[in-house]
């Protein structure tokens, strides 16, 4: 069982600031790696596909999955759908089993109403610049509130998952010199460049 109050501390830091999204993201990707029985490992045993889409509010969310489960932009096994959601579905490729986790619309349209978003966010106070006491309420809610009342969790179901395969092939490109993988080389004439070069001929 991971807990995710051992994780707030470590995600603020790696997040860069305090607000309810990143905290919301450490609850539901928590309770999602608990339903499917699985601990946080450095692999990529696990896949996290995140619902969200770009420049929206929120998006802070991911950065608590990454930090909870693991999953990170790095390894690559955490990716958007771009559906402009919060739900995350946790992927366990070895025994091939999935999670569905959603934040509860009330819980977060309730957040929205607060001063947090009304008084600073929605007026344009980047959330670094907004007081402990304003946001602190609010990650105290999120941490503390029981599952039910701010996610739904779906039963376990069966994802056939497919591992594609990890390319360690790479070439240096005859044009700029910079080392590119493999599979992204161009052949133009008889040079084997990258992307960048191959678009100047
Ligand atoms: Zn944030
Ligand atoms: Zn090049």
């Amino acid at each position: 069982m991971i807990n995710p109050k051992d994780w707030l501390e470590f995600g603020q830091k790696f997040h860069g600031h305090k607000c309810p999204a990143m905290p919301n993201g450490l609850r539901v990707a928590a309770a999602a790696m608990n339903a499917l029985g699985v601990e946080r490992t450095g692999d990529s045993a696990l896949l996290a596909l995140v619902d969200l889409g770009e420049d929206h509010c929120a998006t802070c969310f991911a950065d608590g999955v990454q930090v909870i489960t693991g999953c990170t932009m790095g390894k690559g096994n955490i990716k958007k759908t771009h559906k402009g959601k919060w739900a995350v579905t946790l992927i366990d490729k070895k025994t091939k089993r999935a999670v569905r986790v959603t934040p509860k619309a009330e819980a977060m349209m309730a957040t929205k109403e607060t001063p947090f978003f009304k008084e600073y966010r929605e007026k344009g106070v980047p959330p670094t610049q907004v007081p402990d006491e304003v946001v602190e309420p609010l990650v105290t809610n999120v941490m503390n509130a029981p599952e039910e009342a701010i996610m739904t969790i779906s039963e376990v179901f069966d994802y056939d998952y497919q591992e594609p395969p990890h390319s360690f092939a790479s070439f240096v490109c005859d044009d700029c010199g910079e080392m590119v993988v493999e599979k992204y080389g161009r052949i133009v004439g008889d040079k084997k460049v990258c992307i960048d070069c191959a678009s100047k001929y």
